[in-house]
This record gives structure tokens, sequence and C-alpha cells, in this order.
């Protein structure tokens, strides 16, 4: 049976005054689901991949053109049930394109080519050390693992309350103002992920259903070589040897969030 938004709204004024229950460490508890879907197993499998620090480069030298980010976007969108809605306002994005400016509004260096001002980025949840968006949850429904930095989303909490889409400075998080299963293509729904609900909130999670079974994230998978993802923890990883090596950029450092998404250019 379906708990009401108002037994969910005491369960967020208890969480609230800190007397609530712990956070989740499942991603997507076995309880009843908002989607209508089986629940995909986000606990690690023993081929899981792991680390300290889940990080990711976008080496935005290797992209060509806006063209070589659809792929990348439609392998995200595809393997995670991201409706296709026309309206801009209702539209649903776990990882799209941003112009630099948008992008990166405070990052000022005098010394950047004129050019990389003018190129579009790929944007998407930083997965911040600092997230603000966790401590707007009032009912944990969004929480950070420890164990490897990812910030996650248990979608059967949301209550819809979009806090934590206001706590972003990203705009990394969706709403679903309607229900989104009438738009995502019969053909390409996949079983394994579950679809969502009107009123819940979502975004990308890292793939922390593929990491749990051995796979790399799939925007990687799709990119060519132009994203890199590993642990930013170990000094041998090809994250942090790029990142050591190479002037990246991150966005709005200013903020204090430390997000876990690097740029270079
Ligand atoms: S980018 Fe936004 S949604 Fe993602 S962890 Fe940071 S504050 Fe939260
Ligand atoms: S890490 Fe996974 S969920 Fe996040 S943008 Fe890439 S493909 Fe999408």
């Amino acid at each position: 049976m379906k708990r009401s938004r108002r037994s969910f709204l005491k369960i967020a004024g208890i969480s609230a005054l800190g007397i609530g229950s712990k956070p989740i460490l499942n991603a997507f508890s076995a309880s009843a689901p908002q989607g209508d879907t089986p629940q995909p197993a986000v606990m690690r499998k023993p081929e899981a991949l792991t680390a300290k620090h889940w990080a990711m480069v976008i080496d935005t030298t290797k992209f060509k053109s806006r063209d070589d980010f659809k792929p990348i976007i439609e392998a995200c969108h595809s393997i995670h049930n991201v409706p296709e809605l026309k309206n801009k306002n209702h539209e649903i994005k776990w990882i799209w394109e941003e112009g630099y400016k948008h992008a990166f509004p405070t990052l000022e260096n005098p010394y950047f080519e004129e050019k990389v001002k003018d190129l579009p980025f790929l944007v998407l949840c930083n997965h911040c050390e600092n997230p603000p968006c966790v401590r707007a949850c009032p009912t944990k429904a969004t929480f950070k693992r420890e164990s490897d930095g990812i910030v996650l989303m248990d979608f059967h909490r949301c209550i819809g309350c979009r806090f934590c889409m206001a706590a972003c400075p990203y705009g990394a998080r969706s709403f679903n103002f309607r229900d989104p299963r009438p738009f995502i293509k019969e053909e390409k729904i996949n079983l394994k992920f579950p679809r969502r609900t009107k009123g819940v909130v979502e975004k990308c999670n890292f793939c922390a259903e593929r990491l749990a079974v051995g796979q790399l994230p799939a925007c990687v998978e799709a990119a060519n070589g132009a994203i890199i993802f590993g642990d930013l923890a170990d000094p041998d990883s090809d994250v942090r040897k790029l990142v050591s090596t190479n002037y990246t950029i991150r966005r709005k450092l200013s903020l204090g969030t430390s997000p876990s998404v690097y740029y270079i250019v």
C-alpha cells in the first residue's frame, strides 16, 4: 500500500529533528519502489568496481564537435530510463550540454584561449565531496555513500519537496512534474533500472548499479576515451595522474562543494 504524502512529511519532520531513521546504504532500498519495475541491486557483487573516491575527468580537448556528445547522452539516458519530454520546463536530464559561461560563471582565467569560452561542456551531477543537496533533503532520500563518495538517491523516499534542487548550485537535479513513464519509448525501456513516477527528483548516480557489477559508467564507455573515471584517492589511477599533470577546472569551486568532476581544457 502506498504511504500518504502526509505520513512521508511526518517522517521528514522527524528526520529534520535528527530523530529519524539512519541513512539507507542501498541506493534503491528493498521496500516498495515508487516506480513499477524491479529494483536493481546496487549492493556490490564480488566483481564490483570499488574506490575510496570515485571521480571523473572530462577531457574537452578530445571532443571535435557537439555531435560527439550525442552518443554519450543517449547511452546514459537510455540505460536509466530517462524520458524524452518536449516541454523544456519538464525536461529530465542526467547529463547534458552547457555553454562555458553557464557551466563556469565564476571561473575567470584571463589566460584562457578565447576558443575555450566558446566550447560546449558536458555537465552532470558533480558528486560533490561536500554536497548541499544531501544536507537539504529532509527524508534522507539523497545521501552520500561514504565508502566511495557517490551521492545517491533512494527514489521511494523522495517526497518531491525539491529542497535538494534549490540547494544544488549546478542544476544537476530534475523533477518529474508529470509521470515520465509514457515518455520512454517501449523498445528503449531498461527493465533492470527503475522507472520513476510523478513527483520524484532524479539525477546522475555515477552508474552505481553498473559499478556494482564490475562495469564502468555508460557515459565513459560511450566517450571513446574522452571521459575517464577512477579512484582519485589512488595515486596510480588514471584520473589521479590526469588531474596531477593537466590543467583542470571544476564548476563553481568558490562555493566549497568540491566537485568530483574535473575538466581538462
Ligand atoms: S552537483 Fe548538485 S546534486 Fe550533485 S552532489 Fe553536488 S549539490 Fe548534489
Ligand atoms: S556516470 Fe552514469 S549516470 Fe552519470 S552521467 Fe555518466 S552514464 Fe549517466
